[in-house]
Protein backbone atom coordinates (compact mmCIF):
# COMPACT_ATOMS: atom_id res chain seq x y z
CA UNK A 1 0.00 0.00 0.00
CA UNK A 2 0.95 3.19 -0.94
CA UNK A 3 1.02 5.77 1.59
CA UNK A 4 -0.03 9.19 0.92
CA UNK A 5 3.22 11.09 2.28
CA UNK A 6 3.30 14.92 2.29
CA UNK A 7 6.32 15.43 0.46
CA UNK A 8 5.34 12.32 -2.15
CA UNK A 9 2.29 14.93 -2.56
CA UNK A 10 4.05 18.10 -2.83
CA UNK A 11 6.15 16.67 -5.88
CA UNK A 12 3.75 14.48 -7.40
CA UNK A 13 1.71 18.57 -7.60
CA UNK A 14 4.92 20.04 -8.39
CA UNK A 15 5.50 17.49 -11.38
CA UNK A 16 1.86 17.80 -12.65
CA UNK A 17 1.64 21.39 -12.41
CA UNK A 18 4.70 21.95 -14.01
CA UNK A 19 3.43 19.17 -16.97
CA UNK A 20 0.04 20.80 -17.35
CA UNK A 21 1.67 24.71 -17.23
CA UNK A 22 3.68 23.45 -20.10
CA UNK A 23 1.02 21.84 -22.55
CA UNK A 24 -1.12 25.37 -21.45
CA UNK A 25 1.57 28.08 -22.11
CA UNK A 26 3.22 26.39 -24.73
CA UNK A 27 -0.47 25.75 -26.88
CA UNK A 28 -2.02 29.51 -25.54
CA UNK A 29 1.18 31.14 -26.03
CA UNK A 30 1.71 29.81 -30.02
CA UNK A 31 -1.99 30.61 -31.14
CA UNK A 32 -1.67 34.20 -29.31
CA UNK A 33 1.44 35.22 -30.58
CA UNK A 34 -0.02 33.93 -34.14
CA UNK A 35 -2.41 35.93 -34.17
CA UNK A 36 -2.27 38.81 -31.80
CA UNK A 37 1.33 39.58 -32.73
CA UNK A 38 2.62 37.92 -35.97
CA UNK A 39 -0.22 37.68 -38.18
CA UNK A 40 -2.19 40.27 -36.88
CA UNK A 41 -3.24 42.24 -39.46
CA UNK A 42 -3.60 39.08 -41.79
CA UNK A 43 -5.88 37.76 -39.64
CA UNK A 44 -7.56 40.59 -38.60
CA UNK A 45 -11.04 40.47 -40.44
CA UNK A 46 -11.09 37.42 -38.45
CA UNK A 47 -11.56 39.17 -35.38
CA UNK A 48 -14.94 38.79 -33.38
CA UNK A 49 -14.69 42.09 -31.78
CA UNK A 50 -13.06 44.47 -33.52
CA UNK A 51 -10.05 45.76 -30.88
CA UNK A 52 -6.89 43.97 -28.90
CA UNK A 53 -6.78 44.31 -25.35
CA UNK A 54 -4.26 45.39 -23.00
CA UNK A 55 -1.03 44.62 -21.67
CA UNK A 56 -2.17 44.85 -18.40
CA UNK A 57 -5.11 43.05 -18.91
CA UNK A 58 -3.26 39.77 -20.69
CA UNK A 59 -1.07 39.73 -17.72
CA UNK A 60 -3.75 39.67 -15.63
CA UNK A 61 -4.74 36.46 -17.35
CA UNK A 62 -1.45 34.70 -17.29
CA UNK A 63 -0.97 35.56 -13.57
CA UNK A 64 -4.44 34.05 -13.00
CA UNK A 65 -3.21 31.02 -14.90
CA UNK A 66 -1.01 30.21 -13.44
CA UNK A 67 -2.79 29.79 -10.11
CA UNK A 68 -4.94 27.45 -12.20
CA UNK A 69 -2.71 24.81 -13.03
CA UNK A 70 -1.00 24.73 -9.67
CA UNK A 71 -4.92 23.96 -8.77
CA UNK A 72 -5.13 21.11 -11.08
CA UNK A 73 -1.76 19.85 -10.07
CA UNK A 74 -2.90 19.23 -6.43
CA UNK A 75 -5.98 17.61 -8.15
CA UNK A 76 -4.09 15.55 -10.49
CA UNK A 77 -1.78 14.72 -8.01
CA UNK A 78 -4.32 13.23 -5.58
CA UNK A 79 -6.27 11.68 -8.69
CA UNK A 80 -2.88 9.43 -9.59
CA UNK A 81 -2.33 8.21 -6.51
CA UNK A 82 -6.07 7.14 -5.71
CA UNK A 83 -5.49 5.06 -9.53
CA UNK A 84 -2.29 3.21 -7.98
CA UNK A 85 -4.41 2.55 -4.92
CA UNK A 86 -6.76 1.17 -7.24
CA UNK A 87 -9.78 3.14 -5.90
CA UNK A 88 -10.85 4.91 -9.64
CA UNK A 89 -11.91 2.57 -12.11
CA UNK A 90 -8.99 3.69 -14.79
CA UNK A 91 -7.75 0.29 -16.47
CA UNK A 92 -5.36 -1.04 -18.36
CA UNK A 93 -4.85 -2.56 -20.83
CA UNK A 94 -7.55 -1.24 -23.87
CA UNK A 95 -8.04 -4.98 -24.70
CA UNK A 96 -10.15 -5.09 -21.13
CA UNK A 97 -12.93 -3.60 -22.75
CA UNK A 98 -11.66 -3.85 -26.53
CA UNK A 99 -11.49 -0.84 -28.77
CA UNK A 100 -15.29 -0.08 -29.42
CA UNK A 101 -15.57 0.56 -25.46
CA UNK A 102 -12.82 2.64 -25.33
CA UNK A 103 -13.55 5.12 -28.18
CA UNK A 104 -17.42 5.44 -26.96
CA UNK A 105 -15.57 6.38 -23.63
CA UNK A 106 -14.05 9.17 -24.90
CA UNK A 107 -17.43 10.51 -26.88
CA UNK A 108 -18.99 9.39 -23.49
CA UNK A 109 -16.54 11.44 -21.31
CA UNK A 110 -16.97 15.09 -23.41
CA UNK A 111 -20.98 14.41 -23.32
CA UNK A 112 -20.97 14.25 -19.45
CA UNK A 113 -18.13 16.74 -19.56
CA UNK A 114 -20.66 18.95 -21.80
CA UNK A 115 -23.62 18.38 -19.28
CA UNK A 116 -21.27 19.22 -16.19
CA UNK A 117 -19.49 22.51 -17.45
CA UNK A 118 -23.25 24.01 -18.39
CA UNK A 119 -24.70 23.23 -15.21
CA UNK A 120 -21.75 24.32 -13.05
CA UNK A 121 -21.63 27.03 -14.62
CA UNK A 122 -24.98 28.18 -14.51
CA UNK A 123 -24.44 27.79 -10.42
CA UNK A 124 -21.18 30.08 -10.59
CA UNK A 125 -23.53 32.73 -12.35
CA UNK A 126 -25.55 32.31 -9.26
CA UNK A 127 -25.24 35.99 -8.01
CA UNK A 128 -23.17 35.53 -4.55
CA UNK A 129 -20.64 32.82 -6.56
CA UNK A 130 -20.58 35.33 -9.57
CA UNK A 131 -19.66 38.44 -7.24
CA UNK A 132 -16.91 36.37 -5.36
CA UNK A 133 -15.64 33.41 -7.98
CA UNK A 134 -16.92 33.79 -11.58
CA UNK A 135 -16.00 37.35 -11.87
CA UNK A 136 -12.80 36.70 -12.34
CA UNK A 137 -13.03 35.01 -15.71
CA UNK A 138 -16.07 37.57 -16.49
CA UNK A 139 -13.10 40.42 -16.21
CA UNK A 140 -12.58 39.11 -19.88
CA UNK A 141 -14.77 40.67 -21.18
CA UNK A 142 -12.67 40.61 -25.35
CA UNK A 143 -11.41 37.21 -24.57
CA UNK A 144 -7.97 36.45 -25.50
CA UNK A 145 -6.02 32.56 -25.37
CA UNK A 146 -5.28 33.29 -21.94
CA UNK A 147 -8.81 33.91 -20.67
CA UNK A 148 -9.52 29.77 -20.97
CA UNK A 149 -7.46 29.51 -17.65
CA UNK A 150 -8.04 32.71 -16.07
CA UNK A 151 -10.20 31.40 -12.97
CA UNK A 152 -10.49 32.22 -9.46
CA UNK A 153 -8.92 29.50 -7.32
CA UNK A 154 -12.48 28.27 -6.15
CA UNK A 155 -13.32 27.92 -10.15
CA UNK A 156 -9.98 26.36 -11.03
CA UNK A 157 -11.48 23.25 -8.37
CA UNK A 158 -15.06 23.25 -9.78
CA UNK A 159 -13.25 23.22 -13.52
CA UNK A 160 -11.15 20.10 -13.08
CA UNK A 161 -13.56 18.43 -10.62
CA UNK A 162 -14.91 17.12 -13.95
CA UNK A 163 -11.64 14.60 -13.55
CA UNK A 164 -12.68 12.81 -10.53
CA UNK A 165 -16.31 12.66 -11.55
CA UNK A 166 -15.63 10.65 -14.47
CA UNK A 167 -12.99 8.90 -12.79
CA UNK A 168 -15.14 7.42 -9.97
CA UNK A 169 -17.86 6.57 -11.96
CA UNK A 170 -17.07 5.29 -15.55
CA UNK A 171 -14.40 2.83 -16.42
CA UNK A 172 -11.52 5.19 -18.69
CA UNK A 173 -8.81 3.92 -19.84
CA UNK A 174 -5.84 6.11 -18.68
CA UNK A 175 -4.90 7.02 -22.52
CA UNK A 176 -8.20 7.94 -23.41
CA UNK A 177 -8.47 10.42 -20.32
CA UNK A 178 -4.94 12.20 -22.34
CA UNK A 179 -7.10 12.29 -25.78
CA UNK A 180 -10.10 14.12 -23.85
CA UNK A 181 -7.93 16.45 -22.05
CA UNK A 182 -6.23 17.62 -24.97
CA UNK A 183 -9.49 17.99 -26.66
CA UNK A 184 -11.11 19.93 -23.72
CA UNK A 185 -7.80 22.24 -24.22
CA UNK A 186 -7.93 22.99 -27.69
CA UNK A 187 -11.80 23.23 -27.08
CA UNK A 188 -11.30 26.15 -24.74
CA UNK A 189 -8.53 27.68 -26.25
CA UNK A 190 -10.13 28.09 -29.51
CA UNK A 191 -13.65 28.98 -27.73
CA UNK A 192 -11.40 31.95 -26.07
CA UNK A 193 -9.37 32.77 -28.57
CA UNK A 194 -11.27 35.76 -29.83
CA UNK A 195 -11.62 34.49 -33.90
CA UNK A 196 -14.81 32.85 -35.65
CA UNK A 197 -13.42 29.86 -37.90
CA UNK A 198 -16.46 28.48 -38.88
CA UNK A 199 -18.73 29.09 -42.40
CA UNK A 200 -21.41 31.25 -42.80
CA UNK A 201 -25.10 29.74 -41.86
CA UNK A 202 -23.35 27.32 -39.15
CA UNK A 203 -25.05 28.48 -36.31
CA UNK A 204 -28.07 28.10 -37.71
CA UNK A 205 -27.63 24.81 -39.59
CA UNK A 206 -30.24 22.15 -38.59
CA UNK A 207 -27.16 19.68 -37.52
CA UNK A 208 -24.37 22.12 -37.15
CA UNK A 209 -26.11 24.41 -34.55
CA UNK A 210 -25.81 21.77 -32.33
CA UNK A 211 -22.34 22.25 -31.96
CA UNK A 212 -20.91 25.62 -30.03
CA UNK A 213 -19.15 28.11 -32.02
CA UNK A 214 -16.47 31.22 -30.32
CA UNK A 215 -18.75 33.65 -31.16
CA UNK A 216 -21.37 31.89 -28.71
CA UNK A 217 -18.39 31.84 -25.79
CA UNK A 218 -17.43 35.56 -26.80
CA UNK A 219 -20.98 36.60 -26.54
CA UNK A 220 -21.19 34.90 -23.07
CA UNK A 221 -18.17 37.15 -22.13
CA UNK A 222 -19.74 40.31 -23.80
CA UNK A 223 -23.81 39.84 -22.63
CA UNK A 224 -22.53 37.57 -19.47
CA UNK A 225 -25.99 36.21 -18.84
CA UNK A 226 -26.96 33.92 -21.75
CA UNK A 227 -24.58 31.14 -23.66
CA UNK A 228 -23.14 29.12 -21.05
CA UNK A 229 -22.15 25.93 -23.08
CA UNK A 230 -19.28 24.34 -23.46
CA UNK A 231 -18.60 22.10 -26.50
CA UNK A 232 -22.63 21.91 -27.97
CA UNK A 233 -25.02 23.96 -27.98
CA UNK A 234 -26.99 21.33 -26.88
CA UNK A 235 -28.06 22.46 -23.10
CA UNK A 236 -28.74 26.45 -24.20
CA UNK A 237 -30.97 25.37 -26.79
CA UNK A 238 -33.04 22.79 -24.76
CA UNK A 239 -33.11 25.05 -21.77
CA UNK A 240 -33.35 28.28 -23.95
CA UNK A 241 -30.72 30.27 -22.60
CA UNK A 242 -29.00 31.35 -25.65
CA UNK A 243 -28.71 34.78 -26.19
CA UNK A 244 -32.39 36.17 -28.61
CA UNK A 245 -29.91 37.18 -31.45
CA UNK A 246 -26.93 34.57 -31.42
CA UNK A 247 -27.67 33.33 -34.72
CA UNK A 248 -28.23 36.94 -35.87
CA UNK A 249 -25.07 37.94 -34.48
CA UNK A 250 -23.20 35.18 -35.47
CA UNK A 251 -24.00 35.78 -38.86
CA UNK A 252 -23.31 39.59 -38.49
CA UNK A 253 -19.48 38.56 -37.44
CA UNK A 254 -19.30 36.41 -40.65
CA UNK A 255 -20.50 39.25 -42.99
CA UNK A 256 -18.19 41.40 -41.06
CA UNK A 257 -15.19 39.00 -41.68
CA UNK A 258 -16.10 39.10 -45.98
CA UNK A 259 -16.72 42.58 -45.86
CA UNK A 260 -13.19 43.44 -44.43
CA UNK A 261 -11.49 41.11 -47.38
CA UNK A 262 -13.96 42.39 -49.63
CA UNK A 263 -13.10 46.21 -48.85
CA UNK A 264 -9.37 44.51 -48.94
CA UNK A 265 -9.58 43.22 -52.58
CA UNK A 266 -11.30 46.64 -53.73
CA UNK A 267 -8.71 48.83 -52.14
CA UNK A 268 -6.26 46.78 -53.57
CA UNK A 269 -7.52 46.83 -57.11
CA UNK A 270 -8.53 50.92 -57.19
CA UNK A 271 -5.02 51.53 -56.26
CA UNK A 272 -3.27 48.64 -59.18
CA UNK A 273 -3.89 51.15 -61.47
CA UNK A 274 -1.26 53.44 -59.74
CA UNK A 275 0.90 50.85 -58.63
CA UNK A 276 0.58 46.89 -59.15
CA UNK A 277 3.12 46.13 -56.93
CA UNK A 278 1.73 47.99 -54.09
CA UNK A 279 -1.47 46.41 -54.03
CA UNK A 280 -0.48 43.08 -53.96
CA UNK A 281 0.93 43.55 -50.97
CA UNK A 282 -1.72 45.04 -49.78
CA UNK A 283 -3.75 42.01 -51.02
CA UNK A 284 -1.27 39.36 -48.92
CA UNK A 285 -1.13 41.32 -46.18
CA UNK A 286 -4.99 41.52 -45.21
CA UNK A 287 -5.44 37.84 -46.79
ZN1 LIG B 1 -19.83 32.68 -17.10
ZN1 LIG C 1 -14.99 31.90 -20.89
Amino acid sequence: MHTFSSYKTITDTLEESLLLSIRFFLFAGAIFLFFYVWKKRKYWHLKIQQRFPGKEYILREIRYSFYTVFIFGIVLAFVAWATKERWTLIYYPIDKYGWGYYVFSVILMIFIHDAYFYWTHRMLHWKPLFKHVHLVHHLSLNPTPFSSYAFHPVEAVVEIGIIPVLIFTVPYHVSAIWIFSGYTLVMNVMGHMGYEFFPKGFASHKIFKWHNTATNHNMHHRFVKCNYGLYFNIWDRLLNTNHPRYEEIYEEVIAQRSSKILETIEAATAKAGDDEMEAETAIELNR
